[in-house]
């Protein structure tokens, strides 16, 4: 008999790619086949990013194959609601013909669809055409949960149907879960408010959708989140994937690693590093990044920063005046970091970020303690999971103008490395991840029940 074929299809932004690749890397430990649905236009971008001389897409058993998104070539990608409504009218048909293709043909057979389930449309196609349907969430099971509760917000007044918030309040949907300010709630904070009606419109029918899925698989953890998963039960954690399956130069950066800073790493002394990452969507304003470049002078610490070639609003060199020379001794920037290396580094002390979900995932599993900097969407939640519930970073304050000032972020990284205790919580925590997806652990448990359903 041939081994399961499992057609995998993420929400085309990398930090969505990104953790369906790890998936995609354990179900192949597990001898499936992989098909690996990315849209064009990032399929692209994950082919130029690939390091020199590794020219092929297809690695292992995992096979690289795009549909369009729906855009032309110029559009704005990072217009969300643009890309939504594009995605919604093209994909679902180039999706039936790409599963209609390779089930035509001689090769295995999709047996699986497993799609984020941010993109519910996926679900629905792979029911329509009878094939298994797998959703998989890359955030926090506590964001999912809320999202699962959207008709409960709306009976009950504090969202209309529109996902307009109605009251200002703090929503905890159980004790020990973090407290969400409905002004976070993550459709509330995705753009303006054409964007946030779209997104929110396609939010509740992706929840729809999932009703046709046999399983809504996490990237978290029990122990991480042991109220979010005790009050959604139907949320099944396996994760954080990395601690288990990332294999270096996985294909699925949309930039290329500058590994470079790894060296660098190296010559420094043992927890000394403040690493500065923001993921691959936040945008800082001239000022703002003046003002964190300034701090990261006067912290006297050393650094390193990823700036991405698109991190700020403006075209031209956006650090303060002879800034490269007077950092060089002490400061590193690169474009894109091989962060997950990065934060594996002993020279790392904390981890100043946007919070993204796997970056903090990606931190915790590691030991990092957090100065938190959330930008949008889900990220002050996370911030809350960070700050309010484990206890392992610090928030920043910002002015009235609404920046973040130079002294603010110096005093935060002074607070932070001058307790060892945000250290210590960190570095348990790193055990309650890693102790998750080992042999005996929960998340290991559901993926290995979830590898056996798959197979049956
Ligand atoms: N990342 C990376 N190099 C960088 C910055 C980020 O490889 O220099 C990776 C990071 O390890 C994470 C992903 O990009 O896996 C970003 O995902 P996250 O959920 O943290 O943030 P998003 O980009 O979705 O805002």
């Amino acid at each position: 008999m041939s081994s399961p074929h499992i057609l995998a299809i993420p929400v085309p932004a990398q930090g969505h790619v990104i953790p369906m690749m790890a998936l995609s890397q354990c179900l192949v430990n597990h001898g499936f086949k992989v098909t690996f649905v990315n849209t064009d236009f990032n399929h692209n971008r994950v082919a130029n990013a690939l390091p020199d001389g590794q020219s092929h897409m297809t690695k292992d058993r995992i096979d690289l194959v795009s549909i369009p998104d729906g855009l032309e070539p110029g559009e704005d990608r990072r217009d969300l609601g643009l890309l939504t409504e594009a995605m919604r009218r093209v994909m679902p048909g180039k999706l039936e013909e790409l599963i209609e293709k390779i089930n035509g043909g001689d090769g295995e057979k999709i047996t699986c669809v497993i799609a984020d389930q941010g993109i519910g449309w996926a679900l629905e196609v792979a029911a329509k055409m009878k094939i298994k349907a797998v959703a998989f969430w890359t955030a926090s099971a506590a964001v999912l949960a809320l999202k699962l509760n959207i008709p409960k917000l709306i009976d009950e007044g504090i969202i209309d149907n529109d996902g307009t918030v109605l009251k200002s309040q703090a929503i905890q949907l159980a004790p020990n879960m973090p407290a969400i300010k409905t002004a976070d709630f993550v459709w509330a904070c995705i753009g303006n408010e054409t964007t946030q009606k779209i997104m929110f419109q396609f939010m509740v029918r992706s929840i729809q959708a999932v009703q046709v899925a046999d399983w809504i698989l996490c990237n978290s953890a029990y122990g991480l989140e042991p109220a979010a998963f005790t009050f959604a039960p139907e949320i099944f954690p396996i994760g954080p994937l990395l601690a288990s399956s990332r294999l270096e130069n996985s294909p699925g950066n949309f930039w290329q690693q500058d590994s470079t800073c790894l060296q660098w790493l190296d010559q420094q002394l043992p927890s000394s590093v403040i690493y500065v990452a923001f993921g691959s969507f936040t945008i800082f304003n001239q000022t703002q990044f003046l003002e964190l470049a300034l701090a990261l002078e006067l912290s006297e610490r050393p650094f390193l920063w990823v700036v991405r070639p698109d991190i700020t609003d403006t075209t031209s060199d956006p650090y303060p005046d002879g800034y490269q020379e007077r950092v060089a001794s002490r400061g590193r920037m690169v474009g894109w970091a091989p962060q997950q290396r990065v934060l594996a580094h002993p020279s790392i002390a904390c981890f100043l970020s946007h919070c993204g979900w796997n970056s903090t995932l990606e931190g915790l599993s590691n030991g990092v303690p957090f100065l938190c900097w959330p930008y949008f969407a889900d990220q002050f939640t996370n911030e809350s999971y960070i700050c309010d519930v484990w206890k392992v970073g610090l928030k920043f304050e910002k002015n009235e103008t609404g920046i973040v000032l130079k002294e603010e972020i110096k005093n935060k990284v002074d607070q932070l490395l001058g307790d060892e205790i945000y250290t210590a919580r960190a570095r348990k925590l790193k055990e309650v991840a890693i102790t998750n997806v080992e042999e005996g652990g929960q998340s290991n448990k559901t993926f290995k029940n979830f590898i056996e359903w798959m197979k049956s």
